[in-house]
């Protein structure tokens, strides 16, 4: 199997580092083997970026606008094969990945028009004879750096409009999942984008880490233990971050919710893609009176849930990641043991036809939201049922954390919902939906430890991705 290699100044170079993806729904496949960026690649790519600055910028937005169109088209038209290789390394089911990539898609097409229709603003001066605009101009080289979970999704929401917008990239995906990222940089190396206008560099940390040396701007996703990092490194070199980070994200279930409603949105928002969103619900906030009912219904909906091979039709959950999360995911249940916590639903490690991650759902009740496993993010299949006595003391330990991603209620009272979808601390809020699930034209991003910096997505990428200027002109 070939090394896949960095694109660097528009041109595919190795090193003499790798590292190789597994598939998670079968230790034995070696998905691919990446070449690691060395420091002095980072460099290059940084500097071809920058080289290519200029002339990317002044191109017209039509070009710019067609090139992101063809991306788009090719993602879409590639959308089973790209679907069938994220599921294989990344391990949610071939529909979650299909589905991923179409959203990839969907994201490069939005960002075709973005990049025609955003503008300027003319306006008057409060003085006689002057004439103001506030026009908008590329932030400048702009690094990318993003998680394993949402391998081509995140990616394009980053890159999509920093090139709209007329910057160049410096690109790095997760060491963890990298095949998609490689297969974006082929096509849009393929896309006519000019030379070093779009430059991947492989690796882990330290390449992260390298690239905050050089860039003008650095958009971030991933836990928030990196996300400081990455602030306090762009803050120190005064550049614009943006961070979006991790959650511990509740859904409230009020005494007057339709039950399966509420069972729907738990089970899809806690254990669809095994757990691994950034938006799972993992805090179960329900009132007494449907309580037991609740988690009756749960319980026997995720002990039903087919988990195994990703690719493998039937299949709705697929393996955990790696490794590394599962050991986290089975310390956390661990945890949740020793604080007194209920496994009403234990996960269990599984054996199927291939040697994988497989761990089944567990559920635990009897928690309160001082529990470590209430606290911290385990980004598996592992969700805690938190019973409160009315919407009120709902509301207050929906709150009572430091995040600040989504938040969900299910309700038939308008008057909570409203007053929810108001008070709640987060960035998003889902009304008898699912906290995970959402559009691509609308902004993304939470408040509190989830989110650092300008919103991402839809109208508002613009923020980040320019830098606004003031003009006074005598007329
Ligand atoms: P992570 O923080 O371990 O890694 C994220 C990226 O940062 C990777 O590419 C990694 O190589 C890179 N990195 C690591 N150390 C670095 C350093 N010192 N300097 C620069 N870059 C560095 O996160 P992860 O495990 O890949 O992803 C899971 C986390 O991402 C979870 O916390 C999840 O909630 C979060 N997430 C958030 C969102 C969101 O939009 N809010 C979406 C998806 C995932």
């Amino acid at each position: 199997m070939p090394v896949q290699n960095n694109l660097i100044g528009g041109t595919w170079l190795g090193s003499s580092d790798t590292l190789l993806s597994i598939n998670p729904s079968d230790t034995n496949d070696v998905v691919g083997e990446f070449a690691v960026a060395s420091a002095t690649q980072v460099r290059d790519a940084i500097a071809a970026a920058r080289a290519a600055l200029p002339t990317w910028a002044a191109t017209t937005t039509q070009m710019r606008s067609d090139l992101l169109h063809n991306i788009g088209s090719e993602l879409l038209a590639r959308k089973e094969e790209l679907g069938d290789l994220l599921a294989r390394e990344e391990g949610k089911t071939r529909a979650e990945a299909m589905g991923e990539v179409t959203r990839a898609a969907q994201i490069f097409r939005f960002f075709a028009g973005e990049t025609v229709r955003y503008g300027g603003e003319k306006l008057p001066s409060v003085r006689p004879g002057i004439e103001v605009q506030n026009t908008r101009h590329p932030v400048g080289v702009v690094g990318i750096i993003t998680p394993w979970n949402f391998p081509i999704a995140i990616p394009a929401w980053k890159i999509a409009p920093a090139l709209a917008f007329g910057n160049t990239v410096v690109f790095k995906p997760s060491e963890r999942t990298p095949a998609l990222g490689w297969a974006l940089a082929d096509i849009i190396a393929r896309t006519a984008a000019p030379k070093g206008v779009f430059n991947l560099v492989m690796g882990a940390g330290p390449v992260g880490d390298a690239i905050l040396d050089g860039v003008d701007a650095v958009s971030f996703t991933g836990s928030v233990a990196t996300g400081r990092h990455v602030a306090r490194r762009a803050v120190e070199r005064m550049i614009p971050v943006q961070a979006e980070m991790g959650g511990k994200n509740p859904l409230v279930v009020l005494d007057d919710a339709d039950l399966t409603t509420a069972v729907n949105c738990a089970v899809d928002g806690a254990f669809f893609q095994t757990g691994q969103r950034c938006t799972a619900s993992s805090r179960l906030i329900v009132c007494e009176g449907i309580h037991d009912r609740f988690v009756d219904a749960v319980s026997e909906r995720i002990r039903a849930l087919v988990i195994d091979h990703a690719l493998k039709a039937g299949t709705q959950c697929g393996p955990v990641v790696d490794q590394r999360q599962l050991d986290q995911d089975l310390r956390y249940i661990d945890i949740g043991k020793r604080e007194g916590a209920t496994p009403k639903v234990l996960g269990e490690l599984l054996t199927r036809d291939t040697p994988g991650f497989y761990l089944s759902p567990t559920l635990f009740v009897d928690t309160t939201n001082d529990m470590r496993i209430n606290r911290e993010e385990i980004f598996g299949p592992v969700a805690s049922v938190i019973r409160v006595k009315d919407y009120d003391e709902a509301l207050s330990v929906a709150n009572d954390t430091e995040f600040g991603l989504s938040a969900g209620i299910c309700t038939t009272s308008m008057k909570h919902a409203r007053h929810f979808q108001t008070n709640v601390q987060s960035g998003l809020a889902m009304i008898n939906l699912p906290t995970a699930g959402l559009d691509y034209h609308v902004p993304f991003g939470g408040t509190k430890a989830s989110s650092y910096g300008p919103r991402e997505q839809g109208r508002y990428a613009v923020e980040f991705y320019t830098i606004s200027k003031t003009s006074y002109i005598e007329i």
